[in-house]
């Protein structure tokens, strides 16, 4: 007997990597408890990395911070930051419409930050592209 891609016995062998609390268009949540999973989360944080030209999403937020970010002091900076244990945590770095939500930021300005709701991708899309200075 032959299956077709992909095979049931492996999909069920697999550690689930993301979850997707409110369907499949909704929220995601990476399992950090795994490899793949924490690997998902740096790719996205690099991926939001790259998309602010290498600086960091709390640049103007943050008094302190210097702006310009060095790959190695990238962290993943979630917006919705009183959810990261429960009922609002999202891991996905865009939404359906192509809204950025989340950034990469310094690991110091997400300590100062601390619980501070910051909204700081605004109404940015990938259609209004950012200005040099912007990020
Ligand atoms: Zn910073």
């Amino acid at each position: 007997m032959t299956y077709s891609f992909p095979k049931p016995k492996d999909v069920t062998k697999e550690p689930e990597i993301i979850r997707y609390p409110d369907g499949p268009r909704g929220r995601q949540v990476i399992n950090m408890a795994t490899e793949a999973g924490r690997k998902e989360y740096r790719y996205r944080t690099w991926l939001m990395w790259q998309r602010q030209a290498g600086r960091c999403c709390l640049e103007g937020f943050i008094p302190q911070c210097p702006g310009k970010l060095p790959w190695e002091e990238a962290s993943f900076e979630h917006e919705a930051i009183r959810g990261m244990g429960g009922a609002f945590r999202d891991d996905r770095i865009e939404l359906p419409n192509g809204q950025w939500i989340n950034g990469a930021s310094h690991i110091v300005c997400n300590a100062l930050r601390g619980s501070r709701r910051m909204t700081f991708n605004g109404v940015r899309t990938p259609y209004s592209a950012p200005e040099e200075g912007d990020l």
